[in-house]
């Protein structure tokens, strides 16, 4: 019912919000839960999505990546169903970092219809995050390859959501990348 997912995604962005709450972006000021709360704000506003499992995942998205939250804690609180689009959405920080940026490319193509919107919303947020403000020690080059990175990521995610996909393509096109 509209009861539960209005409980449903509250409770994930508190959850969120505490996992997060010591850290920043890479500009060195913004408090990190502006992210997730963007990718949210981007698959509801600009993709029209609005199944409230993608919701609280994408809220809950870098919490086992980048927090000591556990995939168990996701489970016990928010269910197999969410657990599971933040498992395919989470890194391996056990790899070495260029083996995790392989992997995802890689990965990309075969990750369930939910984990892919809530990536396509991730990397549209993180691309216009770069566009915005350069993050503290990168150069040009490190932003572009970024972008060439990305874009590759992307291929793998394409056909599920059109206004964010037609975002993406004008956002790559800035870098004369050709999605
Ligand atoms: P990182 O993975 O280190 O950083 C990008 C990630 O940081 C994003 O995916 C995002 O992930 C998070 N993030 C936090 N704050 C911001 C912000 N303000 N704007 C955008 N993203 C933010 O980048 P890479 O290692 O991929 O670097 C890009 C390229 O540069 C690579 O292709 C690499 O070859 C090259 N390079 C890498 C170096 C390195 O030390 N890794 C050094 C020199 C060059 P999230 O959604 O999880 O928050
Ligand atoms: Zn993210």
């Amino acid at each position: 019912t509209n009861e539960c997912s209005v409980h449903l995604i509250v409770k994930a962005a508190n959850f969120a919000a505490i996992a997060h709450r010591t850290q920043l972006r890479k500009d060195g000021s913004t408090p990190y839960i502006n992210h997730p709360i963007g990718v949210a704000n981007i698959l509801t506003e600009l993709g029209g999505v609005s199944d409230p499992n993608v919701i609280a995942a994408a809220l809950l998205h870098d919490t086992i990546e980048d927090c000591d939250v556990t995939s168990e804690q996701i489970e016990h609180e928010f269910g197999a169903k969410i657990k599971s689009i933040v498992d395919e959405v989470t890194d391996d920080k056990s790899l070495p970092k260029a083996e995790r940026k392989r992997l995802q490319i890689v990965h990309a193509p075969n990750i369930s219809k939910e984990a892919k919107l809530v990536k396509l919303a991730d990397k549209l947020y993180n691309l216009r995050d770069l566009l915005r403000k350069t993050p503290i020690g990168w150069d040009t080059k490190r932003v572009q390859e970024y972008f060439e990175w990305a874009s590759e990521v992307i291929a793998g995610l394409r056909g599920i959501n059109k206004p964010i996909e037609d975002e993406l393509i004008l956002v790559f096109a800035k870098k004369n990348i050709k999605l």
